[in-house]
């Protein structure tokens, strides 16, 4: 089969790679669309300690079932199915805290390679994250459960209701899901990011308020004011300043804009940090923000198999629209272009056919 295989930063190449065949437990999935994600964009850019090189890669897909191992009883050849590319081991002691995101073994037990023609599901993902897709669901449409599992993720431990005001920084496609997401609970959201094109994408997806940032956030104290937001986003603001967003979702993954995020939010405020950082880089706060004024600062990571189950309920009631977020579509063989688009910040979001 052909596989894209990601050789160093900024080079993928189109290999004849052998097509898996399923062990009990398995399915081999016949890729339909598999999607571009941040994740990919960085380790494309500069290499991602979870995406080993070169190697294949691409973890957001949906497809038919090609082939199912001995033991293998929900799903059979020819089913469409959607899925997620991993599963909690159920035996480490964050699973039998339940906090199955945080799984000692579900990083390391991941899938990748969904931009290929064919890729092979373990039992652990085919028994708790893999779902059939209904005949009016998209294969693009499908594709977007781990990413949107993710944000779901991120979400369910806050309680966003109607009218509250929203601050999401970055435009990039988790961003675009956070506002959808936002914009479906009707909270009052503004999206700031430092490309225009994709702030213009925001305004038709919803967003009340678009802001250019120029460059990144500064990292000091910068006064509300400086974003001009209009004062009707959060009520009684005229004149002295704005008061801030009662939620902020940190959706670019730089530690500059993770340190200057909590100076958008409100007292009380919550500041949901979902963009990941290199490792071992640091932030520091302003002790008084986060004491005197109850600033919240919500670490979000991954997904539990209660969040797929969201996500796949919302992609069935296709209530989100998110095919909106899809800038193209290109075949196996055009997967640099399109690497080398999003590095140029050309599009959202590309749909990979294999
Ligand atoms: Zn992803
Ligand atoms: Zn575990």
């Amino acid at each position: 089969m052909l596989a894209a295989i990601l050789q160093k930063p900024g080079v993928i190449t189109i290999e004849k790679i052998k097509t898996p065949a399923p062990s009990r437990g398995e399915i081999v999935l016949h890729i339909k669309a598999a999607l571009t994600c941040g994740t990919d964009l960085k380790a494309f850019r500069r290499g991602h300690y979870v995406i080993p090189m070169p190697g294949v890669f691409g973890h957001e897909f949906s497809g038919i079932v090609a082939e199912v191992g001995k033991g293998v009883n929900r799903f059979k050849e020819g089913d469409p199915i959607m899925s997620v590319h991993s599963a909690p081991c159920l035996a480490c002691r964050y699973c039998k805290k339940r906090a199955y995101n945080l799984c000692e073994n579900i990083m390391n037990t991941k899938v990748l390679g969904a931009f290929s023609e064919y890729l092979l599901l373990p039992p652990r993902v085919v028994r708790q994250n893999v779902f059939h897709k209904p005949k009016n669901i998209s294969f693009e449409e499908a594709a977007f459960l781990e990413p949107l599992s993710c944000v779901l993720h991120g979400m369910s431990s806050i309680n966003v209701k109607k009218d509250d005001s929203a601050l999401v920084i970055g435009a990039g496609p988790i961003g675009l899901l956070h506002l959808l997401l936002l914009k479906e609970k009707g909270a009052k959201v503004a999206v700031s990011d430092k490309h225009n094109n994709k702030l213009q994408i925001a305004k038709k997806l919803g967003a009340d308020f678009v802001l250019i940032s120029k460059g990144y956030f500064s990292p000091s104290p910068a006064p509300l004011s400086v974003l001009d937001i209009p004062s009707p986003l959060v009520g009684e603001s005229k004149g002295e300043g704005f008061p801030g967003f009662d939620y902020v979702f940190e959706c670019t993954g730089t530690p500059e804009v993770w340190g200057s995020s909590v100076n958008y939010l409100r007292k009380g405020g919550t500041l949901v940090l979902f963009g990941g950082c290199k490792p071992g880089t640091t932030v520091t706060y302003d002790t008084g923000r986060i004491h005197y004024d109850e600033i919240t600062l919500r670490g979000v990571f991954h997904f539990t198999p209660a969040d797929v189950k969201k996500a796949y309920k919302l992609i069935c009631s296709r209530t989100l629209g998110v095919s909106r977020l899809i800038s193209g579509r290109y075949p196996l063989t055009k997967i640099q272009k399109v690497f080398d688009k999003l590095t140029r910040g050309e599009g959202i979001k590309y749909a990979i056919i294999p």
